[in-house]
C-alpha cells in the first residue's frame, strides 16, 4: 500500500534539490541533456569542440576544471551504447565545498519523462528546469462527460489525460415519428436513456475500480444539465464509487475536448482534493493524540520500532523531511561512527566534516535514506504511507513538533 509513486517523486525531488544546492566557483558546472534520438558520436564531437574552445578561458583554474569535466563526460559517453528511451542527463563539474576547496562531482539521471531537446549548458550552477517540470504527480481522478448522445470515460493522472472509453447511445431524439403514440414514444425513450446510463455507469465503474486506492482522489462528472445530474442521482456508478464523486460541472462537449473543459471547471476542486486527504490523515493523528488512546507514535526510533512489529496503520511522513543515516570512516585512522544528517529542502546538505581524532577527511561508506527506509518498512507491514505537506498548519506541526515522522497505530503498543 505504499504510495510508490509518491515515494519516487520524493526521491527525484530530493536529487534535484541536492543538485540545486551545488555551485561552482566559476562558470564550470556542466549539464548535458541527451534525448534518445541523438547520436552519441555527435555528442562526443560537440564535447571535443567545447574542449577546444575552453582553452580560451582566461582563468587557469576555471579552464582546468571545465576541461576536466568535459574529459570526464567524454569518458562516460564511451561506455554508453545507446541513449535510453527517455534520454539521459549528465551533471559534472568542480563543486565548491567550502574552505577554498572544490571537488569534482558527477551525477547521471534517467528522467521519468522523455527529454526532447539536446542541451549543453555550462554555468556556475547546474541547469535543472526541464527536470523540475517533470516532478511526477500521481494523484488520479476519474473523468466522465456525458449527454444523451455520447459519453466519454477517462482518467487524469497528474497532468496526463487518458481517454478510456467512448460510448454512443441509441436514445431517439425528441421528435417522434408519425403514427407513434406520444406516451409510447416517451416510454421507449426513457427506457433507452436508462439503458444508456447503465452502460455508462458500467464502463466507468470498470475503469475507476482499477485505480490504485491510495492515489485515487475522486471522480469529476461533466456535461449538460440536467443529464449529468440525472445520471448522478440515479446512482449508476458502483456504490463504492458513488461516494467518490467530487462534483458536477457544465461542459459544452462530451468527447475528449470535454475533458479539458471539465478539468478547467474543476480547478479549485482538484487543488483542494489532495490537501483534503492529507488533512484527514493528520487530523486522525491529532484526534488520537488528544484522547490519549496510545494508538499513535512519533519520532524516528519509536515509529521504526512500531513499524517493525507491524503495528502501524498509517505512516505520516512530512514532505519536507530530508534525513539520511550514514556510516562515516576516517580515511587515515581507525575512527568509525554513524550519524544522522538532517536538512531542510533547499538548504545545502551538511557534510560529515573531519575526523575528530586526527583531523583527516571523513569518508561516507553507507547511506540510508530515512524516507526510503520507512516506506519499505511500511510496505512490508501493510501500512499506508501518507506524505503530508507543510502548506497548512497541522502539516507544518508534523514537521516542527514531531520531527516529520509520526504514525497512527492499529493498537496501543506501549512503545
Ligand atoms: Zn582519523
Amino acid at each position: 500500500m505504499v504510495e510508490q509513486c509518491t515515494y519516487e517523486k520524493y526521491e527525484f525531488k530530493k536529487k534535484l534539490e541536492t543538485l540545486k544546492s551545488k555551485s561552482g566557483r566559476g562558470t564550470e558546472l556542466i549539464s548535458l541533456y541527451i534525448p534518445s534520438d541523438k547520436q552519441i558520436s555527435d555528442v562526443s564531437n560537440h564535447l571535443r569542440e567545447e574542449h577546444g574552445q575552453a582553452s580560451n578561458i582566461k582563468s587557469k583554474l576555471t579552464r582546468t576544471n571545465v576541461q576536466g569535466a568535459l574529459e570526464s563526460l567524454l569518458a562516460k559517453l564511451r561506455y554508453l551504447n545507446k541513449v535510453p528511451e527517455n534520454g539521459i542527463v549528465y551533471f559534472t563539474g568542480a563543486v565548491d565545498i567550502g574552505a577554498n576547496k572544490t571537488s569534482m562531482e558527477s551525477e547521471v539521471l534517467i528522467p521519468p519523462e522523455p527529454i526532447t531537446v539536446y542541451k549543453y549548458h555550462c554555468n556556475s550552477t547546474f541547469y535543472l528546469e526541464p527536470l523540475e517540470e517533470m516532478l511526477k504527480e500521481c494523484s488520479t481522478y476519474g473523468l466522465l462527460v456525458l449527454d444523451l448522445r455520447e459519453a466519454t470515460v477517462g482518467t487524469l493522472i497528474g497532468k496526463q489525460i487518458e481517454v478510456v472509453r467512448h460510448l454512443h447511445s441509441t436514445v431517439p431524439g425528441k421528435q417522434r415519428k408519425g403514427g407513434q403514440s406520444a406516451h409510447r414514444f416517451e416510454q421507449l425513450r426513457r427506457i433507452a436513456i436508462h439503458d444508456f446510463y447503465k452502460r455508462i455507469g458500467d464502463a466507468a465503474s470498470e475503469k475507476f475500480l482499477e485505480i490504485e486506492p491510495s492515489e485515487f482522489r475522486g471522480i469529476l462528472i461533466g456535461g449538460h444539465s440536467p443529464t449529468k445530474e440525472e445520471f448522478n442521482e440515479g446512482e449508476f456508478l458502483h456504490y463504492e464509487l458513488q461516494k467518490k464523486v467530487l462534483g458536477l460541472f457544465d461542459t459544452g462537449y462530451t468527447d475528449e475536448s470535454g475533458f479539458s473543459e471539465l478539468i478547467n471547471a474543476a480547478e479549485d476542486v482538484l487543488q483542494g482534493a489532495d490537501l483534503i486527504k492529507q488533512k484527514k490523515d493528520i487530523e486522525a493523528f491529532f484526534r488520537e493524540l488528544a484522547t490519549d488512546s496510545g494508538k499513535i507514535s512519533y519520532g524516528e526510533d519509536i515509529v521504526r520500532a512500531n513499524l517493525e512489529i507491524n503495528a502501524v496503520d498509517v505512516l505520516l511522513l512530512s514532505e519536507d523531511l530530508r534525513s539520511e543515516r550514514e556510516t562515516i570512516k576516517c580515511s587515515v585512522c581507525e575512527y568509525e561512527n554513524k550519524w544522522t544528517r538532517r536538512w531542510k529542502p533547499g538548504e545545502v546538505v551538511p557534510l560529515a566534516g573531519n575526523c575528530p581524532k586526527c583531523g583527516s577527511a571523513l569518508e561516507v561508506t553507507d547511506v540510508t535514506d530515512i524516507v526510503g527506509e520507512f516506506s519499505e518498512l511500511a510496505d512490508k507491514g501493510n501500512a499506508r504511507v501518507a506524505f503530508i505537506s507543510t502548506d497548512f498548519d497541522k502539516g507544518s506541526q508534523l514537521m516542527i513538533a514531531f520531527g516529520g515522522i509520526a504514525a497512527i497505530l492499529r493498537y496501543s503498543t506501549g512503545v
